[in-house]
C-alpha cells in the first residue's frame, strides 16, 4: 500500500505538507566546515539541541547569580520543586501517571536503584533474563548485581536469543524459556526498543508473561522515549529507565528517567537506597527526624538534582508536551516509511533491513544491513555529510528524527547512500 514517489520533487512535497515542519528550525543542526547542514541521522545516540535550551539554562544562571541559595524558593522556577515541573509532561511521553515518574540521576544509576528493590533473588528463583543483544551498560549492570548478591553472573544470566540466522527476537522463544526456567527467574529486563535492531517490543505481552511466572518485569527506554508512544502504566511492568539525551534532547550526559507502577507507589516495605530526597518533603529539612518515605517515583530520589540539567530537560519536554506525542509518532512512521520505500529500490542483494517491518513493531530507526560492506563506508557517508552510526560488522543505523529531521534529508541519504555503494 506504498504511497510513496521516487525523486526529489516528492520529498519536497512531503516536507511542505508536513505540520511539523516548522519545529526544525527551532533546533540548532550541525554544519560542516562550508556552513552546510549536515544530514543527521544520530537522534538515536545524541538528540540535537533546540535553540530554546539556551535561554532556560541562562534563567537559571541569572537567578542563582542574582538570588545565591535564596533561588531554591525565589527563582522564577524555584529549584526546591523543580524536579516536578517535568514530571507531567515527562509522564505524557512515557504514558504514565504522575505519580510513576520521576527525573534523577543516569539511566544505568536508576537501573541499579530499581534492581536494588525490585530484583530479589532466592536460592531458588535468582537468575536475571536479559535480550542476548542487551546494550552493553545493561548487561554490565545486571551481571554485577547477580554477583553483589553471591550468584555466578554467567550461570545466573538467561538470554532471550534470535534463532540462527536471524536478527529479531520471538516470543514463542520467551514463552520456551518461561516454561522450561520461569521459576527461577526473579527478573526479566528488556531494552523497550533494542539498540541495535530497532525492534520495539510488546511491553504488556512480556509484562503479562513475566508476571504469570512470578517474575518481576523491568524495560530500559531508552531508545524508546520520545521516540514510540510508550504506555508504560497501561503494559504493568514494574518498572522502567531511560535517559534524556537521546530522543529527548537534553544534552550530553543529562539526567534520566524513571518509572515505578503505581501498584509500588505506598508499599513502604520495598527494599530500596534512600536518601534525604526520597523523605517527606514537608520535614525535609527539620533533618532530625526519622526517615520517612515519600510515596510514588519520587521516592527513590536521593540527592538534591542538577538544576541546569533539569532545566535542558525542561526545554525540550515543553516542546514535546505542545507537539503532542501522538502527532510525532504519526509524522515518525511517515518519515521512516518513507526511508524504507527508498532503501528499498538499492535492492535486496545489496542492502537487507534488519528493523522489523511492522510500523507498530519499530520506531525511527532503521537498521541497514550493507552486504561486503566495511567500515570504510561510514566513513565515506561521513566525508559527504551524513552522521550515522556504524554498528560491526556491517550494520549502518539511521535513526530520521521526526522534530528535525526532514523528507529531504532521508532522500539525499539515500542518494549518497547510492552513490557511494555503485
Ligand atoms: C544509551 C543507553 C545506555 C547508556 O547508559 P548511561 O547510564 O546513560 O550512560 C544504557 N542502556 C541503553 C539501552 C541505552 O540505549
Amino acid at each position: 500500500m506504498s504511497t510513496y514517489q521516487l525523486g526529489l520533487e516528492f520529498a519536497l512535497e512531503l516536507d511542505e505538507n508536513d505540520a511539523l515542519a516548522a519545529y526544525r528550525k527551532q533546533f540548532h543542526i550541525p554544519k560542516d566546515k562550508n556552513g552546510n547542514h549536515l544530514i543527521y541521522m544520530t537522534g538515536n545516540s545524541l538528540g540535537l539541541q533546540p535553540k530554546n535550551t539556551q535561554s532556560y539554562l541562562n534563567q537559571e544562571l541569572t537567578d542563582w547569580a542574582n538570588l545565591g541559595v535564596e533561588g531554591h524558593f525565589e527563582a522564577k522556577n524555584p529549584w526546591l520543586p523543580y524536579h516536578e515541573f517535568l514530571t507531567e509532561s515527562m509522564a505524557q511521553v512515557v504514558g504514565a501517571k504522575p505519580i510513576e515518574v520521576v527525573v534523577m540521576n543516569t539511566l544505568t544509576t536508576n537501573l541499579h536503584l530499581m534492581m536494588v528493590s525490585f530484583y530479589k533473588p532466592t536460592q531458588k528463583r535468582y537468575k536475571i533474563l536479559i535480550e542476548s543483544d542487551a546494550f552493553p551498560s545493561d548487561k554490565y549492570a545486571v551481571e554485577s548485581q547477580l554477583r553483589h548478591h553471591g550468584f555466578d553472573h554467567k550461570e545466573g544470566l538467561v538470554l532471550w536469543q534470535p534463532r540462527e540466522g536471524e536478527e529479531l527476537l520471538r516470543y514463542d522463544d520467551l514463552e520456551t524459556i518461561l516454561e522450561e526456567q520461569g521459576d527461577e527467574i526473579a527478573l526479566i529486563m528488556i531494552g523497550g526498543v533494542n539498540y541495535y535492531t530497532g525492534q520495539y517490543f510488546d511491553f504488556k505481552r512480556i509484562t503479562e508473561l513475566g508476571h504469570k511466572n512470578g517474575c518481576k518485569v523491568g524495560f530500559d527506554c531508552a531508545h524508546g522515549a520520545g521516540n514510540v508512544q510508550l504506555n508504560l502504566h497501561d503494559s504493568g511492568a514494574d518498572f522502567a529507565v531511560w535517559c534524556t539525551y537521546k530522543y529527548l534532547n537534553s544534552g550530553p550526559g543529562s539526567l534520566a528517567g524513571c518509572f515505578v507502577h503505581e501498584r509500588h507507589a505506598h508499599n513502604k516495605n520495598l527494599n530500596r537506597f534512600t536518601g534525604w530526597w526520597s523523605h517527606n518533603k514537608q520535614t525535609r529539612f527539620t533533618m532530625r527526624d526519622e526517615f520517612d518515605q515519600l510515596p510514588g517515583a519520587e521516592g527513590w530520589q536521593l540527592s538534591n538534582p542538577p538544576i541546569l540539567s533539569m532545566a535542558a530537560i525542561k526545554a525540550s519536554l515543553d516542546m514535546f508536551h505542545e507537539v503532542g506525542i501522538e502527532k510525532l509518532v504519526e509524522k515518525s512512521k511517515k518519515l521512516t516509511g518513507y526511508f524504507e520505500f527508498l532503501l528499498k529500490t538499492l535492492g535486496e542483494d545489496v542492502i537487507r533491513i534488519i528493523t522489523p517491518e511492522n510500523p507498530k513493531e519499530r520506531g525511527c530507526q532503521l537498521s541497514i544491513q550493507v552486504k561486503n560492506a566495511d567500515k570504510s563506508l561510514h566513513h565515506k557517508l561521513t566525508e559527504t555529510g551524513v552522521i550515522t552510526d556504524w554498528r560491526e560488522p556491517d550494520v549502518i543505523r539511521c535513526a530520521p528524527v521526526p522534530l528535525y529531521n526532514s523528507f529531504e534529508d532521508v532522500y539525499r541519504l539515500v542518494e549518497k547512500l547510492k552513490r557511494i555503494l555503485k
